[in-house]
């Protein structure tokens, strides 16, 4: 864990307050200062301080009270509390601690101690940061698909229907995209697997590229299906931009070994006009089938094209 950030000290006392800042400094670290807990809230509101160092008696909100303050605000990370404190009874520092103290020190502040007691802040402080990077690189690998690095479907089931309920409570439109590419089979069986994955992959980088980043979603739906999610786009936005993607697969052309390999697909586009707030609402399922009908409409017509339909939801 690296020094980049403030060590936060409340102290009422200006002298105990100079003592700790100056040992903090030595030791290299940046602090900000608050005289009370009122302003020390304020400062943590304001900027992040992972290590609070804080006095016990204060007038108006005292140590164990800044505690749970702190405890019960949202941040963006594991904040290590530390009690300054005068009295050293077992109650009191057991109830400083349920308050949700860390870890406590007594007055007269010793400066090896006060740097050693903010090493095991800092310990903590890492231990945390490499689990929470654990976690989100597993929570990663549970929604996206391995070979294309799309959304899956286990994200789809999740994120649809709050992109829906969203979508019709602001009264805003919504669009799907249904892409399978044509005659996939036969690239498989002309190149091999590997080939076909690879077409899998450039094609999935394709479709990515042509979205709107933040806003837009790709999951790889099936074998070679994919389905793009629109938020905020109507039918005629929605037909555009499949017509723009239809032509950007069209175009490529994929070195797999000697062989350049040129694909097509197949688009089915639905949307979701919520002209009123009043349910029924329209499933995430009933949504995608509509994707779908439309989708073989396209492979019907001859592939490589796109077909629309738009559906007027929530009118009685
Ligand atoms: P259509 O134009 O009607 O969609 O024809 P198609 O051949 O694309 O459709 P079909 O559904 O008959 O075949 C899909 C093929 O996609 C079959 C399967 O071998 C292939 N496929 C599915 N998943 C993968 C994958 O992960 N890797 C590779 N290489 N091929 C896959
Ligand atoms: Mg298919
Ligand atoms: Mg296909």
């Amino acid at each position: 864990m690296d020094k980049n950030f403030p060590i936060l000290v409340v102290d009422d006392d200006i002298i105990s307050r100079t003592v700790v800042q100056k040992y903090l400094a030595k030791a290299g670290f940046e602090v900000l200062c608050a005289s009370n807990g009122k302003e020390a809230m304020a400062i943590f509101n304001q900027q992040f301080c992972p290590i609070v160092l804080t006095d016990w008696m204060m007038p108006e909100v005292t140590g164990p009270q800044l505690c749970r303050m702190i405890r019960e605000t949202k941040t963006d990370g594991y904040v290590f509390i530390i009690l300054i404190t005068s009295r050293d009874s077992k109650t009191d520092i057991v109830s400083g601690l349920e308050a949700g103290a860390d870890d406590y020190l007594t007055k007269p502040i010793h400066q090896a101690e006060l740097i050693a007691r903010i090493n095991t802040g800092l310990r903590i402080l890492k231990l945390e940061k490499s689990l929470k990077r654990a976690n989100d690189e597993i929570r990663l690998l549970s929604i996206t698909d391995p070979l294309t690095g799309c959304f899956n479907r286990a994200y789809l089931g999740e994120q649809l229907p709050q992109e829906l309920s969203r979508s019709q409570r602001y009264q805003h439109h919504l669009s799907v995209v249904l892409v399978d590419l044509d005659h996939f089979k036969k690239i498989n069986d002309t190149y091999g697997h590997q080939a076909g994955d690879l077409v899998l992959k450039n094609i999935a980088t394709c479709l990515m590229g042509q979205v709107r980043t933040k806003v837009d979603w790709t999951v790889r739906y099936g074998g070679e299906e994919f389905l793009i999610i629109l938020p905020e786009t109507d039918c005629a936005g929605a037909q555009i931009m499949a017509e723009r993607v239809r032509m950007a697969v069209s175009n490529m052309r994929i070195q797999v070994t000697e062989t350049q390999i040129q694909v097509t697909a197949s688009f089915g586009v639905a949307c979701v006009n919520f002209r009123q707030k009043q349910k029924p609402a329209v499933t995430m399922e009933e949504l995608i089938n509509k994707a779908d009908e439309q989708l073989y409409r396209s492979k019907r017509e001859g592939r490589n094209r796109v077909s629309v339909m738009e559906m007027l939801a929530a009118i009685p």
